[in-house]
């Protein structure tokens, strides 16, 4: 008998014939002899309806409320699940993210876990019920106010959660059979890997493969839950995001991540005088935004650069309001912003004892005439800026040009 933590995305609770099925497969699961707590996302397009919805009305909607907003669609799956597994003969409760005890930082939009009190949830798995969680909410620690996890948070909130109960595993069901050397809707023929270390996965999230939501993997990391990743269709044996071991350090590169929600903004004639980059970018933290890419260049003469940087796209407007005031503050030129900018990126743990991988991944690119913009990396990764419309065409060029379809 285990502690089974399960998490059913969007398309695996898109429709009423899905939540029959989730509500089956949590069922058997049961009936095996096993302890569940379901999470779900709202189902396919909700959230998305919510926020268009809000912009409907006001260009800039207030963040609070549209936590309140946006968190009503998890309620709504969760809610359903449970009433059909209830139909179904099996005891279940639906619950929302405060009544989970899960309390978060007081950030709109994009809140953090600071605690979960499992009490109430350890309660009703005592007494077999099954579980079934509202995903991607919390409570604001000091306001008292809901929150939300940031896109893709449910998962987030199944790996806290299963940390919290100490589950024997965290299952993520969703519409693909694990994860692939690449977005299988991009690279056609994207291998499926039986397992990737926490750290390659972490970089491969936090580049754009969204098929985890970073703060999941960084939960899993630091209180080792192991993650399976696999498919509420087929149910076949999926992915096992787990601690590094030796034969992960021999593969080079293990996947291809791209990222289309950036946006470039660069300030012109900085000062080139020590403090100037701090003030920039901590008056853009201090509005909880977060800085991507960075490049300064400096001109001939020493005296002046220019500071560019990405962030995501929704965040571009924000930024680039913060910046033109900065820029009459610190007498700085003028202050540009392209949209159109996408990151490719390298992922491999492989990468820290074989040299030669950024300068095969320029040439790759170079190849097919994609221009390169900027350069982040780190020990395990390799990123570039783009031109977005390059995206497809450099995934795909970076993924037989590593291989990657191969063993
Ligand atoms: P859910 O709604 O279940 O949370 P998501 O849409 O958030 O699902 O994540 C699953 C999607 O992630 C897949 O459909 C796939 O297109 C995308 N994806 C991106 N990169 C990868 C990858 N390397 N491996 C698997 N899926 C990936
Ligand atoms: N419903 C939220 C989203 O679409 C959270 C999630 O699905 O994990 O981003
Ligand atoms: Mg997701």
């Amino acid at each position: 008998m285990a502690l089974i933590v399960q998490k059913y995305g969007g398309t695996s609770v898109g429709s009423i014939e899905r939540i029959e099925i989730v509500a089956q497969h949590i069922k058997e699961t049961k009936e095996k002899g096993n302890k569940i707590v379901a999470i779900v996302s709202a189902m396919a397009g909700e959230t998305d309806k919510l926020i268009n919805l809000a912009k409907k009305l006001s260009k800039r909607p207030t963040e609070r409320e549209m936590d309140l907003l946006l968190s009503s669609g998890e309620r709504i799956s969760s809610a359903l699940v449970a009433i059909k597994l209830n139909e179904l003969g099996v005891k279940a409760v639906a619950m929302t993210g405060r009544q989970c005890g899960i309390v978060t930082d007081d950030v709109h939009t994009k809140a953090r876990i600071k605690t979960i009190n499992a009490k109430d949830i350890m309660e009703y798995i005592e007494d077999d019920y099954v579980v079934i969680v509202a995903g991607f909410q919390g409570i604001g620690e000091n306001s008292g106010d809901v929150t939300t996890l940031g896109r893709g948070g449910s998962d987030t909130t199944a790996v806290a959660i299963a940390a919290a109960l100490k589950a024997d595993v965290c299952e993520i069901y969703t519409d693909v059979d694990g994860i692939y050397t690449a977005d299988p809707r991009i690279v056609k023929n994207a291998r499926k890997l039986d397992k990737i270390s926490y750290s390659e996965m972490m970089e491969l999230a936090s580049l754009g493969a969204k098929v985890l939501q970073i703060r999941s993997v960084e939960f899993g990391m630091k209180y080792n839950v192991p993650i399976m990743v696999l498919s509420s269709f087929t149910f076949n044996k999926g992915t096992l995001v787990a601690k590094e071991d030796k034969d992960m350090e021999k593969i080079l590169v293990s996947g291809v991540a791209q990222d289309k929600n950036q946006a470039r903004l660069k300030i012109n004639n900085v000062k080139d005088e020590p403090g100037i980059a701090a003030k920039i970018f901590n008056t853009i933290a201090e509005n909880n935004i977060n800085v991507d890419v960075i490049v300064q260049n400096v001109s001939d003469d020493g005296r002046f650069t220019d500071i560019s940087f990405t962030v995501t796209k929704d965040e571009a407007d924000k930024a680039y309001d913060l910046l033109n005031r900065l820029s009459k503050e610190i007498d700085a030129g003028e202050v540009s912003i392209n949209r159109d900018v996408a990151k490719v990126s390298i992922v491999g743990v492989g990468m820290r004892s074989h040299p030669g991988v950024a300068a095969k991944m320029f040439d790759a690119l170079a190849k097919e005439g994609v221009n390169i913009r900027a350069i982040s990396t780190s020990e395990i990764k390799v990123s570039c800026i783009i031109d977005e419309k390059y995206t497809e065409l450099a995934v795909r060029t970076l993924h037989e040009a590593f291989e990657l379809d191969k063993e």
